[in-house]
């Protein structure tokens, strides 16, 4: 015991205040207004409230200690020099306790210093009736008045503190309409001196019968404490991580808190393994995802979504994601896999991850699917495009490239190998069925994006109409300029709100000078032996429809655009027909006769989702499929629902510093539209990633071992322990927990 005497002695603070009040009387805030202005005055200082979930008007109290060097000591106080009651009918010989005679007792109350001297006489006394002084100045509402900042004036006249340094703090915190209670009792504090002789009479060194106050760091070798208040406790605090809701919403299922995370701690080669568990795409998903983590992102709420989507390029360009040594499996399996775009290259590469043996059967000469024939260069580039499909056939991949499968060969390819996965895509395209679509100068958007990007030298002239709302309508105005084009006017049949392009596709471009017509329902073509202009019915919008957006319904007002091409662009879907007769998809798998096959739908073929990042996480999926089928795998990734996503009210936004998103530059649209070169550059640097909240996802902020009133929480590692002996369950840690990587549970 004498050795944690002695360490208590050395630990104390050069001052301490202890404050009693009642819940909902702002006592807590008065020990910070008092440390902020100690603060202001070059000192060290610490302050803290001792409540669990009292009711307002439960005693409550607070503490405040003040130094010239760093405070280590995070106890709470036991012995102070001053002593602050906010409410006189608090008072009695527990409220003093362990104030060292000649004190200063600050009491609230109307009476003078001498008619409180009978009991309390062996203290400095100073009284204010700060009730009065708030309730007149109308702080707080005439039932419950707010005492703590006009009492917090009194205080800094009886420590002979300057006004207008308190007055500061006031204004700094938010309290600027209080300093006029403030100034009222400094001016009306009465102070009655201890005894005569007696002054501040030294403090003992340990209260006789209470237990020795040990400092944080000396909990675990110390001397126990007597008393074990933790015996008190109903629940518990745990840390757990929660899901975040950017990585809830990735449909590749990437852990995008994780590599956010791993690149804000650890840098680009931590943050490329953690994607690298779920993706060999990340070059192209930092560039053309549709990032449904960014809309997810707590931290719009704040100012701005985290540029996940920018992140995760600037990793990938840094170091390849795709990179994963495949160990030797003892019994390779050969999985057969037709369409190599990315949910046949995602599915290759979980497979050659696991040590197997995929064959990728492609219909085009080179890998990529949409990714190459589709997305123009200037939104992915092919340097891009090329080295992640390199690094995943440098895994083991085998590719018989050209080779357009067709239904007769489906069977004999599953009869050939372990498994088969169908990756093609949705080859079906929609149609405007109406007169004039054989003209010369009519054409299927994604056959005039293939040839442009094969590397076709188109050149355009004239005015072009493109007909449809999403990325391939906006990809083929914007080929469509940049392969010369006098006019491009994309028609749709909704308004803008409705399309479903990525908005900043639609962004750039308008930038660029693309022409929205909304509204506008395609009826056919008009012009003789070569298209002249197309043919347009005016649309009102109707009740929402099964995609809950509102249906257009066609007029019989007509107009007609002048034109030289028509691209369409309506939408596509998966020809069926690949499969042989007699086989069903059921859930993603073929069956025959009602028995199931080792043969697996993956990507657009089977989910029709229109996403690269649904295409990898449906990929994988096939893949770990097809692996469990062969009796090899028993985890199978499931896109996650996960209604325990960390939401936005439940991260502590003042916890963090606000600053905008750092946004991608972007080459200016008067050049980028001469050119098929990439327009968005890429993000400066990765600081991006310290924005992000990490929500559900304990960072090792200290934030709960800082506020636990009890000083039982310590760091172990990067983790924490919790002194269960002494916790009370007060749950402040939890509550104060900024981002819900925490909870509290029965114990
Ligand atoms: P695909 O990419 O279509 O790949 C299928 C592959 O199978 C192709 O390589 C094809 O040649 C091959 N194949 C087909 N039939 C056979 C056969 N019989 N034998 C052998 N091989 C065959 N998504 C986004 O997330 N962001 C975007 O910005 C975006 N922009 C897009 C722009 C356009 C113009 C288009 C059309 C789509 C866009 N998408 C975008 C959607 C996205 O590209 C697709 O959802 C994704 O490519 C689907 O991947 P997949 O592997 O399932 O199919």
């Amino acid at each position: 015991m004498s050795q944690a005497r002695d360490t208590q002695a050395s630990e104390r603070a050069a001052m301490e205040i202890r404050l009693h009040g009642r819940g909902g009387q702002g006592g807590v805030t008065c020990a910070k207004l008092l440390a902020a202005v100690y603060a202001r005055l070059g000192k060290a200082v610490q302050t803290f409230g001792d409540y669990a979930g009292e009711r307002s008007g439960a005693p409550i109290r607070a503490y405040t200690r003040v130094s010239d060097s760093p405070i280590s000591n995070r106890n709470k106080l036991y012995q102070p020099d001053h002593l602050v009651v906010l409410d006189p009918t608090l008072l009695g010989p527990e409220v003093v306790s362990g104030l060292a005679e000649g004190g200063t007792l600050l009491l609230n109350t109307p009476l003078s210093p001498e008619a409180m001297a009978a009991q309390f006489g062996r203290f400095r006394l100073a009284t204010v009736d700060a009730t009065a002084i708030a309730r007149k100045h109308g702080i707080g509402t005439r039932s419950v008045v707010i005492v703590n900042t006009t009492l917090a004036g009194a205080f800094a006249r009886a420590l002979d503190l300057p006004l207008e340094v308190l007055e500061a703090a006031y204004r700094e915190l938010g309290f600027e309409s209080n300093v006029p209670a403030a100034r009222e009792a400094y001016s009306a504090l009465r102070v009655r001196e201890a005894p005569a002789g007696g002054g501040r009479l030294p403090r003992p060194a340990v209260l006789p019968g209470l237990p020795a106050v040990l400092p944080l760091s000396e909990h675990k070798e110390g001397p126990p404490t007597g008393l074990k208040t933790g015996s008190w406790r109903t629940q518990a605090p745990f840390y757990l991580r929660n899901p975040a809701p950017c990585s809830v919403r990735c449909p590749a299922g990437n852990d995008v808190v994780g590599f956010v995370q791993a690149l804000a701690r650890s840098g680009e080669a931590a943050a490329a393994e953690v994607l690298g568990r779920t993706t060999p795409l990340s070059a192209v998903c930092g560039r053309v995802c549709p990032a449904p983590c960014m809309e997810g992102c707590n931290r719009r709420e704040l100012d701005g979504a985290v540029n996940v989507r920018g992140l995760e390029r600037w990793i990938a360009e840094r170091v390849p994601v795709a990179v994963r040594a495949a160990p030797a499996h003892p019994s390779p399996r050969r999985i057969a896999i037709v369409g190599g775009g990315p949910a046949g290259l995602s599915a290759a590469y979980v497979l050659a991850t696991a040590g197997h043996r995929p064959i990728i059967f492609e219909a085009e000469r080179e890998l990529g699917g949409v990714l190459r024939t589709g997305i123009p260069t200037y939104r992915l580039s092919r340097a891009a495009l090329d080295g992640e499909i390199d690094s995943i056939l440098r895994l083991g991949v085998e590719v018989r490239s050209g080779q357009k499968v067709d239904r007769a060969r489906i069977p004999e390819l599953a009869r050939a190998h372990d498994a088969l996965l169908i990756a093609t895509g949705l080859q079906r395209l929609r149609r405007v069925d109406g007169p004039g679509e054989a003209l010369s100068g009519v054409e299927q958007g994604i056959h005039f994006l293939r040839r442009i990007n094969l590397g076709e030298k188109a050149r355009l002239s004239g005015a072009v109409v493109v007909l449809g709302g999403g990325n391939t309508a906006m990809d083929c105005a914007r080929s469509a300029l940049r392969a010369g084009a006098a006019k491009v006017t994309v028609v749709y049949r909704r308004t803008r709100a409705e399309m479903p392009a990525i908005a900043e596709e639609i962004d750039q471009a308008v930038e660029e000078g693309v022409e929205l017509v909304f509204l506008r329902q395609p009826l056919g073509f008009a012009g003789a032996g070569k298209l002249e202009a197309v043919e347009l019915a005016e649309v009102e919008l109707g009740p929402p429809d099964a995609s809950g957006r509102r249906r257009p319904v066609t007029t019989d007002r007509k107009t007609s655009l002048g034109c030289d091409l028509a691209l369409l662009a309506l939408g596509q879907s998966a020809d069926a027909s690949l499969l042989p007769a007699g086989w069903k998809l059921e859930a993603g798998r073929a069956h025959a006769d009602g028995r199931p096959l080792n043969v697996f739908a993956a990507g657009d073929f089977s989910t029709g989702e229109g996403t690269v990042a649904h295409a990898i996480g449906d990929g994988r999926r096939a893949a770990q499929r097809a692996l469990a089928a062969l009796g090899l795998e028993a985890e199978v990734w499931a896109p996650p629902d996960a209604p325990k996503a960390v939401r936005p009210q439940d991260v502590r936004m003042g916890h963090f510093e606000g600053r905008p998103p750092a946004h991608e530059p972007t080459a200016p649209a008067a050049e980028r539209v001469h050119n098929f070169e990439e327009v968005g550059r890429g993000l400066r640097d990765g600081a991006e990633a310290r924005r992000c909240f990490s929500c559900g996802d304990c960072t090792s902020c200290d934030t709960c071992l800082v506020y636990c009133p009890e000083g039982i929480i310590r760091r172990k590692g990067t983790a924490y322990e919790v002194d269960l002996a002494f916790c009370k369950g007060c749950g402040i840690c939890v509550a104060e927990c900024p981002r819900k990587a925490m909870e509290m549970r029965a114990s």
